[in-house]
């Protein structure tokens, strides 16, 4: 490589958002903030697969840690129409408000938008064809994807695991 390439390398490397640069130089590894839409300031959670094991039922640990999906209509809370709070079944962040959820069709819980500055999102490939999916800002944990076919007032249909999600009802929050 010659100097001029270096150099150029090097100013890339520099415009780098801000929490990249701070993630990386705290020597973690950002590899589940790729194509993040948000800048969150929400603190991160990190524990071992085992500490995740020892604190999740085997179907939450099956979703959140290892981006499983499962089965549609299985959920309770395609049912929940309570007003209250969706939060993350791996560590309580609020999610979804209750006003956000509708009825899909699809078997999942389904919301038109999210409280935007607790998830982030990535491209994934599973089904080969690319997908967004979305995950807790604070803990990482998969919550499901997003799609385009929602309902107004966003167009947007954020298809959520009900096993990744706890309902706080209102009267308890
Ligand atoms: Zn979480």
């Amino acid at each position: 490589m010659n100097r001029r390439r270096f150099l150029a390398g090097a100013a890339a490397v520099s415009v780098l958002p801000l929490a990249w640069r701070s993630l990386i130089a705290g020597g973690q590894k950002p590899s589940n903030v790729v194509d993040s839409k948000s800048s969150s300031a929400v603190g991160k959670i990190h524990r071992s697969e085992e500490e995740w094991r020892k604190l999740l039922t085997k179907e939450e640990f099956y979703v959140l840690r290892q981006e499983g999906t499962e089965r549609p209509g299985s959920s309770p809370l395609n049912e929940e129409k309570r007003p209250g709070t969706y939060v993350c079944a791996g560590c309580a962040l609020p999610l979804f408000k209750s006003e956000w959820k509708y009825e899909s069709g699809t078997g999942w819980p389904s919301f038109y938008t999210a409280i935007k500055e607790h998830v982030e999102t990535k491209q994934d490939y599973l089904l080969f064809i690319p997908r967004t999916e979305y995950h807790c800002a604070r803990c990482g944990g998969h919550q499901g994807h997003v799609f385009d076919d929602g309902p107004q007032p966003t167009g947007q249909r954020w298809c959520n695991n009900g096993v990744a999600l706890d309902f706080v009802p209102a009267e308890n929050a």
